[in-house]
């Protein structure tokens, strides 16, 4: 067989969302000299990643996800010199609410993390939190909690970030070219068949979010995750949405809201979250319809509850929907690692809707994994045999990811 040079690569990557960007950009950093090429059937970030509402996590009581995500921190900070640009995070912090008694104890166990973590952590009198948040009617409230170094992004310019300093050291990212399959040679994967011809490669990852479960299918591998959807509105600008304020977390709704340049962005999760087969979710997700009414008949199904805190939320206009594809499963871990069964194939998939906060640590731990060193992370949460042979496109798994989806309290 004759392999054409720009065809050969070190690592291949399927799909360029915030995670291939992302494993790109360590890849390239750390290892001089080794090509890798991303794949993108669209343009890049193109998915899940320019839909989120971009909450970048620190403190998490699962606490392997807090190294993942502080990495994506320092990440934004080496990616800001290297390109002389401001990433304009905005570090506006966090406020927990916690009313309930299982909130408060939440609350406590979170707080009891941040102190662990070293991260700076308060808690704050009802007066307080209104003046913080104007929206916010406090009297609820029973404890409420302050973070303040977590922040939300831009998630297109995370991404791109990501993708462009990969560019400035070496990488090829190929947009316009869809990938078809994983070529194998016996139990090993040694690159893909795409739109463009064949490319051959010594470490095939599978990045492409929602529709990962295909790619892993071909090489007979169940891959746990499916594709949830999340959704949120952002309102019309109003006084009480001033653009310093903090993003809050409603653990006893199930609501989190951040300001969006004077606006509020809130989202929710729905008591059934919807789910389809990655099969069904088109190549240019521009036209898919999320939903026909825009979550309004979600919305009106907790509206009484989130009114208890937002009481404007009756009468305040809603200016955008936003709805994307997260891959959710049925434990809120990630599915990444090494592919069972399969040599030298990867899949960072599963992202459970905090993609753009653990990027960074995704992005290193795959650098190091694809090039054949230690991960530097826990990756044993993540384990994609964890729930034994699963059938990714079957109704009652599609089900069981989805009520993840809808059980989710945290940010
Ligand atoms: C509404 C919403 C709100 C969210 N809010 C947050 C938040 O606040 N905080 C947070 O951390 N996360 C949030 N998320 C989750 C976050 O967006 C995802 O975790 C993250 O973007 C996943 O990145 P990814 O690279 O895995 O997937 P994607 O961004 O979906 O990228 C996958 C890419 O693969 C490409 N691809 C697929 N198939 C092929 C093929 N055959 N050939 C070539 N390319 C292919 C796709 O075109 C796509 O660009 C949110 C998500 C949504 C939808």
């Amino acid at each position: 067989m004759t392999v054409q040079n720009a065809d050969k690569a070190d690592a291949v990557i399927i799909g360029a969302g915030v995670f291939g960007c992302a494993i790109a950009y360590y890849y390239t950093k750390n290892n001089p000299g080794k090509k890798v090429i991303v794949l993108e059937r669209n343009e890049i970030c193109h998915a899940a990643t320019s839909r989120a509402a971009a909450l970048v996590t620190r403190i998490r009581t699962k606490k392997y996800f807090i190294p993942l995500s502080l990495e994506t921190y320092r990440a934004v900070a080496q990616m800001e010199k290297q390109l002389n640009e401001s990433m304009d995070m905005k570090q506006v912090g966090v406020l927990h609410l916690a009313a309930s008694e299982s909130s408060v104890k939440e609350l406590d166990a979170l707080m009891e993390v941040a102190a662990e973590f070293d991260e700076p952590a308060v808690y704050l009198s009802q007066s307080t939190v209104h003046q913080k948040a104007p929206w916010i009617n406090a009297d609820n409230i029973l404890k409420a909690g302050f973070m303040p170094l977590e922040s939300y992004c831009d998630p297109y310019l995370l991404g791109t970030f990501f993708a462009r300093c990969a560019k400035m050291q070496g990488a090829e990212i190929r947009q316009g070219v869809a990938v078809n399959e994983v070529l194998m040679e016996g139990d090993t994967a040694v690159g893909v068949t795409t739109s463009a011809g064949n490319i051959y490669a010594n470490a095939v990852v599978i990045a492409a979010g929602a529709w990962s479960p295909i790619f892993a299918m071909q090489v007979g591998v169940g891959l746990p995750m499916a594709p949830v959807r999340s959704q949120y509105w952002i309102t019309e600008r109003n006084d009480l949405f001033p653009v310093n304020s903090p993003i809050v977390i409603l653990p006893d709704v199930q609501a989190y809201a951040r300001p969006e340049g004077g606006s509020l962005l809130f989202g929710i999760r729905e008591s059934k979250s919807f789910t389809t087969s990655p099969f069904d979710i088109p190549a240019d997700m521009s036209e898919f319809l999320f939903s026909p009414d825009k979550g309004v008949g979600d919305l009106s199904e907790v509206i009484d509850q989130l009114a208890r805190f937002f009481p404007r939320v009756y009468d305040i206009g809603l200016k955008y929907y936003m709805a994307g594809f997260s891959g959710y499963t049925p434990d809120n871990n990630f599915s990444m690692g090494i592919v069972p069964g399969v040599n030298q194939l990867f899949a960072a998939t599963g992202c459970v809707g905090a993609g753009i906060s653990v990027a960074g640590g995704v992005g290193l731990a795959f650098a190091e994994l694809i090039a054949g060193k230690p991960n530097p992370y826990d990756f044993s949460h993540f384990n994609i045999s964890r729930f034994g042979k699963i059938d990714p496109f079957s109704k009652e798994w599609l089900d069981k990811c989805a009520l993840a989806r809808s059980l989710k309290r945290s940010g």
